[in-house]
């Protein structure tokens, strides 16, 4: 256990982790005190306005994903998240249409326009993946698959690097690191949700805002919040949203389903998504925040 220190005001002040190390590849950042930016197709993550990743949790259609799409879209998300790859727990869980998800993916980012963010588990398909990628996420179950995070450095593709779901802070950031040296900077940090008491029983995980300053304070990445699988209950996605933004997310991961989608035909995080109406709710509190101080 590391000490807390008092401070002037006889209050004890939160310890924060001992970053040294970290700031060895951080101190390589232009200006390693204020956050760097990362840029996908056009949209900055990292700059006064808050980005939200909106979109289906796995591709499951080309029809539900356009379908999600335009939703996202009308709504004002700024980049479409869908998975053609997907981390599942149970090998008998579907596990994503694979190539055919990559192609559709594609040819959404074509007729919307919207940049697209997708998983990527499997370091021998970081090329593949990344042809029809704008960003490359790694999900919570990857956050220490090295070879996986070395790769992915060695591409120019912007990274959202998820958290494991029982990393510490500092487990996060050397994983960062792991990929931030190999020459790829473009990393945005993405909590998720922690494990805790409540797993399974009234939700799956913890989310974890705590850990939105300290880590705005230890390093220029911009850190976005998934307030989606840590809820695992589309009605609490909006309030875990706005306190997000109120704790100094530079934006959201939010999963959506499409207007009146029949949930129980649904594949994957069924109680998850958000309907469109929701959405253009969660994009009203980022823009709220959008000139705030955080
Ligand atoms: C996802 O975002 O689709 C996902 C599987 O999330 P996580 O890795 O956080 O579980
Ligand atoms: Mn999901």
């Amino acid at each position: 256990m590391r000490s807390c220190p008092v401070t002037d005001d006889g209050l004890t002040a939160v310890p924060l982790p001992d970053l040294s190390l970290l700031r060895r590849c951080w101190s390589a950042y232009d200006d390693p005190s204020t956050t760097h930016r990362v840029t996908v197709r056009s949209i900055e993550i990292g700059g006064p306005r808050r980005v939200v990743i909106a979109g289906p949790c796995a591709v499951e259609s080309f029809d539900q994903t356009l379908g999600v799409a335009r939703a996202v879209a009308e709504a004002g998300g700024q980049l479409l998240r869908g998975g053609a790859y997907k981390p599942r727990t149970n090998p008998h869980s579907f596990q994503g249409l694979g190539d055919e998800g990559l192609e559709i993916l594609a040819e959404v980012r074509r007729l919307t326009g919207l940049g697209i963010v997708t998983e990527v588990m499997d370091p021998r398909l970081v090329e593949q993946v990344a042809s029809s990628a704008d960003m490359l996420q790694i999900g919570s179950r990857s956050m220490q698959n090295f070879p996986l995070l070395t790769e992915v450095g060695r591409t120019t593709v912007p990274v959202l690097l998820k958290r494991g779901w029982s990393a510490t802070l500092e487990e996060w950031l050397c994983a960062a690191e792991y990929i931030a040296r190999q020459g790829n900077r473009n990393i945005v940090l993405c909590e998720r949700g922690v494990r805790a008491t409540c797993h399974w029983e009234y939700a799956d995980s913890v989310l974890d805002l705590n850990v939105i300053k300290p880590l705005r304070r230890a390093t220029p990445l911009p850190i976005i919040v998934d307030p989606s699988h840590s809820t695992h209950d589309w009605t609490l996605v909006a309030p875990m949203s706005r306190a997000a933004c109120a704790a100094g997310a530079h934006g959201l991961l939010v999963e959506v389903v499409e207007s009146g989608a029949d949930r129980s035909g649904l594949r994957c995080d069924a109680h998850r998504g958000v309907p469109p109406e929701t959405l253009a709710e969660i994009m009203s509190t980022a823009r709220e925040r959008d000139s705030s101080a955080v």
